[in-house]
């Protein structure tokens, strides 16, 4: 998308249709699928009625078969086959980490290849989801920035993971495609379908990808994910992560709504500029005033600033202090979530030893601002924050420099 009045810095495709002419309807709002019934021949009263028991099965049973659909007429079932198509992404890998983390890399019909990643824990399971196909940005200690090629993922392509890590994780209610009883009778067990112990309970866009660059779609996507006839998950368990694409952030707090995460990782404009390199345009100052303006952010719903430790870079008390006072001034309700680097290969930092890691966190305890260590999940899989790129390779540091040079000077 154009970001108004800003350059975008990369001009991205649009995506070939899976499934040959047929239209795939995931991704699609209710008012969409309708649309197209409409424009495939059906009356509006039908059209409506269908699109609403289509979405119903699609995103509260997961179903990816017409034929499934039992309250739908069976000679009508053909019909919606022959045009539509429910899709997912093609999993072209699987791994489990030994802390029982899972990652997939996931292929879209293009060909082209993302990652999401699952977290399970104690008292809730995390999806991280990816929004992009690469990332426009650099950020010197990400992984993902080091990539090349970049494209938005479409809305379907970003519901399409989270369906996906439904199939995966086996929690559709019953009554889903292989079970369903092949008869016209109306969907009656919908009623038996709790959300209670389900693994799948929240969501982070901190995948691949800078998700306000791709703003209209992770809108789109998060729009369904909310659905009440559907997914259904509260703006409350779904959290955003940006690296401050400051124009963006208050569209994104006022249309989607949901928590809000800010990858800050510097203090100062001199480091900032080096690690965060959109820094350069939306500097310190206005990312954080945006995010006192942030609606909806108040003492219950904190925003969090997400905080890599960097050996020598980023983590002397000084620099814990400066954020402290920094959260003050702008009288940010605020978290710290500090980040203990995760490497990948040819990573030009290290991690902050684990002393001073400690220390960083207890100065902020100190100040009275939350700053909990985030245990590293999946590295083993290269499934950690930051590790994440779908082709494995080691480019040198002269490839590496070069990629940078590239994107900032398509940033402007
Ligand atoms: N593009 C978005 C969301 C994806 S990155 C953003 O930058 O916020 C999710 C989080 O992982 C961000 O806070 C990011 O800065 C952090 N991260 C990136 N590379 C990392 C690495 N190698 N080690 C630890 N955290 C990293
Ligand atoms: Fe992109 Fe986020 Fe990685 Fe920066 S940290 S390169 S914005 S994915």
């Amino acid at each position: 998308m154009q970001i108004p009045g800003h350059i975008d810095p990369v001009t991205t495709g649009t995506v070939p249709l899976r499934g040959g002419n047929r239209i795939d309807l995931v991704g699609l709002t209710r008012d969409a699928i309708r649309a197209e019934l409409v424009e495939a021949g059906l009356d509006a009263k039908a059209a409506k009625l269908r699109a609403k028991q289509i979405w119903h099965w699609i995103y509260h049973r997961g179903v990816t078969d017409f034929e499934a659909m039992t309250d739908i007429a069976k000679s009508m079932r053909p019909w919606l086959t022959d045009r539509y198509i429910i899709g997912r992404p093609t999993v072209r890998e699987a791994q489990v980490s030994n802390d029982g983390t899972r990652k997939w890399l996931l292929a879209a019909a293009d060909g082209q290849e993302y990652e999401m990643v699952f977290i399970p824990d104690a008292d809730r399971g995390t999806l991280c989801v990816s929004s992009q196909v690469g990332c426009t940005l650099n950020c010197r200690f990400c992984h993902t920035g080091t990539m090349r090629l970049v494209r938005n993922l479409a809305a379907g392509e970003i519901v399409g993971q989270v369906l996906l890590a439904r199939d995966a994780l086996g929690e559709w209610p019953k009554g889903t495609m292989a079970s369903a009883p092949d008869t016209d009778d109306e969907d009656d067990d919908a009623g038996h379908y709790t959300s209670d112990g389900r693994m799948l309970t929240n969501i982070v866009m901190m995948g691949m990808g800078e998700p306000l660059y791709n703003f209209d779609e992770v809108k789109g996507a998060l729009k369904i994910v909310m659905d009440g006839d559907g997914l259904a998950l509260s703006k409350r368990r779904i959290t955003l992560s940006t690296s401050g694409v400051v124009p963006m952030m208050a569209r994104a707090g006022e249309e989607i709504g949901v928590n809000l995460a800010v990858s800050l990782h510097a203090v100062n404009k001199e480091i900032r500029d080096e690690i965060v390199p959109l820094n350069r345009k939306y500097g310190i100052e206005e990312l954080l005033q945006a995010c006192a303006d942030y609606p909806g952010a108040n003492n219950a719903r904190r925003i969090t600033f997400e905080y890599v430790m960097l050996k020598d870079k980023n983590d002397s008390d000084e620099d814990a202090r400066e954020l402290v006072r920094l959260i003050k001034q702008y009288k940010l309700p605020a978290k710290v979530n500090l980040i203990p680097f995760n490497p990948w290969p040819g990573a030009p930092y290290e991690c902050s030893t684990p002393e001073r890691v400690r220390k960083f966190s207890n100065l902020i305890f100190e100040a009275g601002i939350s700053a909990p260590i985030r245990t590293p999940r999946g590295r083993d899989i290269m499934a950690a924050c930051g590790q994440l790129k779908s082709a494995a390779t080691k480019p040198t540091r002269a490839e590496l420099d070069r990629i940078a040079e590239e994107k900032q000077a398509a940033l402007g």
